[in-house]
């Protein structure tokens, strides 16, 4: 979805920035996490529903405390003390407690809260991001089923089953397809009327703090629509963001825009920079870093049955999906990694094999079917324990085994699907500083950004905030939890500062 003519004339006028009092907040990224934020921020207000019973005891007698207190408004490390779950988070478990009680458990409980549209509650905000709402799930093959079950992927207050239901689909083995996922997504941003904070198809190039000074207090009219918000610039500010970057019109030209915020949020996830092996030749146009080459190159017959090998070097989801798809095509594969089979690392080695049949039989085809052992799979040839030295021009791959071996296969394209990393170039040092070791780059499950874990701002920076995988929470249904914890906090700076 690519910018509207009012949104380019609207972005074309932060050029006069400094006429303008800069926007409460601006969240850069507009997935599940940009998405879950701006319908906080829209004034869209959590309760506890007084009638409802949460199966965890201890936390319904503290939520029986305060009936008509507001989520947002209380005290998110009292309430989420003492919870377990499968996130380090302690405010992402509280929040999926309450949409979802006892799903951990195989229940279908309904959600505890319910949700008041409090419009004198709303901060303005904009929510930026280069493509449609929906984040790396516009960008994840259509037809790719998801890792979690389907009711995890959805969003406050708009069930992903009732959706389905409308729509008249359904789950695949309880999973859903990335398309529905995307197209959720887009919905769910109409349907809870967001829109009209959403610059889609924009790009942030770079945010740095700069002074305050010969920052207006003038509002900008069509920024800031909600006139009557309860916020209202600090004046005492000596610093504010300046978040400059590009959009593209429709004819495809880049026009730069530039824009003043109090407070930025940083939800541009993990999916935009494949992680490269950084060997010889990676650089030549028949090796590929993303699942999209393959169907591209399938679609226009460009490889097919007779040809060389497809090479799928990862043992991750995304290469078992390659794997899956190539194998679907009839198209001979050979898959290198460089872990064991058996690893206890390797994720196939982690998920319930009832659940997750597709990914189990790649599984048993990285076990059985090795260069020196013929099994039963046609057109498939696994390396475990390779990696890759080198490719040349002439598609010649030199792999080295772990005993120093190597050998040379010729094949017909490489797909190096090993994972992804944050990119965040648009911060000073790659924004390095602001990680929890602040020597290595951010790294969602490694290393993500140092925040403090109840309000998600920044522990490095005040005012610059972190959601999803950036702050290491990788599930659609924890991502949520950071939200609010920053939603709460950007509303109690509102409420320290009123108009
Ligand atoms: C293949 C795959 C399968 C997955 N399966 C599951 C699953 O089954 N269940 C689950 O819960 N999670 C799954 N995940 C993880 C899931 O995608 C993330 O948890 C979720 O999308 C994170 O949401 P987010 O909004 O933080 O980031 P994202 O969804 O990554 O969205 C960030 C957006 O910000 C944009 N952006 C980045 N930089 C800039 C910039 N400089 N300027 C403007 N915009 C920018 C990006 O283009 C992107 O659109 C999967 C991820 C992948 C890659």
């Amino acid at each position: 979805m690519l910018p509207d003519r009012k949104t380019c004339a609207l972005l074309n006028r932060f050029q006069n920035k400094r006429r303008f009092k800069p926007v409460p907040v601006v969240i850069i990224g507009n997935g599940p996490s940009g998405i879950c934020l701006s319908y906080l921020l829209s004034g869209y207000t959590p309760y506890f529903k007084r009638e409802a019973v949460h199966p965890h005891p201890i936390l319904q007698r503290k939520l029986e405390e305060a009936l008509d207190v507001s989520l947002l408004d209380q005290d998110l490390e009292y309430l989420s003390e003492g919870l377990e779950g499968r996130s380090s988070s302690p405010v992402a478990l509280l929040f999926d407690t309450l949409e979802r009680p006892d799903t951990d458990f195989g229940g279908t409980a309904e959600s505890v809260l319910t949700w008041w549209h409090e419009p004198d509650r709303a901060i303005p905000h904009l929510v930026l991001g280069k493509s449609a709402p929906g984040g790396a799930w516009q960008s994840i093959e259509g037809s790719m089923v998801t890792l979690s079950r389907g009711e995890w992927m959805g969003l406050p207050d708009l069930l992903f089953k009732d959706w389905l239901k409308q729509k008249r689909r359904g789950l695949r083995n309880n999973r859903a397809t990335a398309e529905d996922i995307a197209q959720y997504y887009q919905h769910y941003v109409m349907k809870k009327g967001l829109q009209k904070n959403f610059r889609c198809g924009t790009v942030v190039t770079s945010v740095r703090k700069v002074s305050a000074e010969g920052v207006s207090n003038h509002t900008q009219k069509d920024l800031q629509e909600n006139g009557d918000s309860l916020w209202s610039f600090n004046e005492k500010s000596t610093e504010v963001f300046e978040v400059d970057g590009f959009f593209k019109n429709v004819k495809g030209d880049k026009k730069p825009f530039s824009v003043y915020a109090e407070n930025v949020v940083l939800a541009t996830g993990t999916y935009d920079s494949p992680t490269w092996l950084g060997v010889k030749g990676e650089n030549l146009s028949y090796v590929h870093h993303k699942l999209s080459a393959l169907e591209e190159a399938v679609k226009n017959n460009s490889i097919g049955i007779m040809s060389d090998p497809v090479l799928i070097v990862g043992a991750g989801l995304t290469a078992a999906d390659a794997v899956l798809f190539a194998h679907h095509c009839n198209i001979p594969v050979l898959h290198a990694f460089r872990r064991r089979v058996s690893d206890p690392g390797l994720i196939f080695n982690q998920l319930p094999k009832m659940m997750y049949p597709e990914y189990h039989k790649v599984h048993q085809m990285m076990k059985e079917q090795s260069a020196a052992c013929a099994g039963p799979y046609e057109r498939y040839v696994s390396l475990p324990e390779h990696h890759v030295l080198s490719f040349s021009s002439d598609k010649k791959c030199v792999f080295q085994d772990k005993n120093g071996c190597q050998k040379v296969y010729k094949i017909s394209m490489a797909l190096v699907l090993t994972g992804s990393n944050p990119s965040l170039s648009f911060l000073p040092n790659n924004g390095i500083d602001l990680a929890m070791d602040s020597d290595q780059p951010v790294n969602s499950k490694r290393n993500p950004i140092d925040v403090d874990p109840f309000t998600y701002e920044c522990t490095q920076e005040k005012g610059l905030y972190a959601l999803g995988p950036l702050a290491g929470d990788n599930f659609v249904r924890f991502v949520q939890g950071g939200a609010l914890a920053a939603a709460s906090s950007l509303l109690k700076k509102a409420n320290k500062n009123p108009p």
